[in-house]
């Protein structure tokens, strides 16, 4: 079965920066760019999980080692989630040269704090923040590091975050 091309320009990136192209990474960047195709968001445990299956004699402790050098070498992006979940994107081909400065051009995220899922949100919603932070305070603000944590639709239309704190004003 031919790579996906988002697996063969990454494993062409790696190639072009010196680097080996192992089973664990080849599997790695495969069950990356799988989730990345089906709008999924993967922690390390999950693609463990993942690689296991399709490659068995891969250990787990060499899958997280290989996340965190593929993130250092720029072919995958994580992101932080509430709790010390950390989740992963394979990044577009421009990304290694610009790795610098990659985080500003992906996409940002906000995950709900009570069903934990993960939501992709364009960058540009953030221009006025970001614009403000530059100017007010000259920070760097980094929207596709670490996502934001909130309610999503689901779980606000359940009322689950809806508890008034007890002697709060309620608004209705
Ligand atoms: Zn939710
Ligand atoms: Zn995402």
């Amino acid at each position: 079965m031919p790579d996906p091309p988002r697996v063969g320009s990454a494993v062409t990136r790696l190639r072009a920066a010196g680097e080996r192209v192992t089973t664990a990474r080849y599997a790695v960047l495969r069950v990356v760019d799988a989730a990345d195709r089906a709008d999924e968001h993967l922690t390390a445990e999950q693609i463990g999980a993942r690689v296991a299956e399709a490659e068995p004699a891969v250990h787990r402790a060499t899958v997280y080692r290989t996340l965190t050098s593929l993130v250092e070498t720029g072919v995958l992006s994580h992101v932080h989630l509430g709790g010390t979940a950390t989740i992963y994107h394979l990044t577009e081909p421009a990304s290694l040269e610009e790795h610098q400065h990659h985080h500003q051009h992906e996409h940002a995220h906000v995950q709900c704090h009570e069903c934990g899922r993960v939501l992709d949100v364009p960058p540009e919603l953030f221009d006025d923040v970001r614009e403000r932070l530059r100017a007010e305070l000259g920070f760097e603000l980094d929207t596709g590091h670490a996502a934001l944590l909130g309610t999503c639709r689901d779980c606000d239309a359940r009322g689950i975050a809806a508890n008034p704190t007890p002697g709060a004003p309620r608004r209705s």
